[in-house]
């Protein structure tokens, strides 16, 4: 549990340092494009002194659209928790997920027919399922396969440390590198990663951890060295009061100053 507030601290802290920078930077970057127009009226319409004010003012803008962008990922995320259909949300996102894999790796489904709805945020649950998707994909680059599965069944509060209940349990296995024991500890933690810059962010798979503690559930992941991975999402069924009334989900930790 002292894990869990750190990290949930951490990317607490994250958002907050984002969302101050991104806001300083988007003042900053209109006073400079306010400059840029009012010196672009009153300069001489030289053709030459034009375009570089132009150049100017793009860059500003893109810089300003940067900022705009940086303010969205910061700002806390209201979850639209909702009781999902898991089989008709992987198969509705196998469109997306292809082109990921790009046929560097075989995707393999196995999807029961029956599968009770679970609760979750179905746009958050279907970027984890690519962000995981994507992981395995990257783990195997000699190729490999794929699966994701989904399948129900009994949480004992002991063994799994869960409310009593009935879960799925939806993963996605590869058969890739696996992870050593130090990158399994650490694989959640925000901004950790192994894939070097410019390549990984570290975030997919705190991001991942975030959603399904917010659903009530949790995330577990088994890895083998030279084997590989299954990164799994325990989903609560959603019983039917509960597709009525909000489910009571963790708040997250809030900083203060
Ligand atoms: P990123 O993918 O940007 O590195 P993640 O938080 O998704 O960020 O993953 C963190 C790290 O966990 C990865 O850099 C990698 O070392 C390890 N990892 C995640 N998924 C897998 C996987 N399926 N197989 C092997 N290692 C993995």
């Amino acid at each position: 549990a002292r894990e869990e507030l750190f990290q949930a601290q951490k990317m607490e802290a994250i958002g907050q340092l984002t969302g101050g920078i991104a806001h300083d930077f988007n003042n900053l970057l209109m006073a400079v494009m306010g400059s840029l127009e009012i010196l672009k009226k009153r300069l001489p319409k030289d053709p030459s002194l034009m375009s570089l004010l132009d150049n100017a003012l793009q860059g500003a803008e893109r810089g300003a659209a940067l900022t705009q962008r940086m303010l969205a990922f910061s700002r806390r995320q209201d979850l639209n928790m909702q009781a999902i259909e898991l089989t008709a949300l992987i198969k509705g996102m196998m469109d997306l997920v292809n082109p990921s894999v790009n046929g560097a790796a075989e995707i393999t489904l196995s999807l029961p027919e029956h599968l009770p709805p679970v609760i979750s945020d179905p746009v958050q649950l279907e970027t984890a399922v690519l962000n995981l998707v994507v992981n395995a994909r990257d783990a195997m680059p000699n190729g490999g396969t794929i699966t994701i599965r989904a399948e129900e069944y009994d949480a004992d509060p002991v063994a799994d440390k869960l409310a009593v209940g009935r879960y799925v349990r939806l993963s996605v296995s590869d058969t890739g590198e696996g992870m050593d024991a130090e990158t399994l500890e650490r694989a959640t933690t925000p901004f950790f990663t192994t894939k070097g810059v410019g390549k990984g962010t570290g975030l997919g798979l705190s991001m991942v951890q975030g959603l399904t503690e917010q659903s009530g559930g949790k995330l577990t992941i088994d890895s083998r060295k030279g084997k590989g991975t299954t990164v799994s999402l325990h989903l609560r069924v959603a019983e039917g009061a509960e597709l009525h009334h909000p489910i009571e989900v963790p708040q997250p930790i809030a900083m203060t100053e």
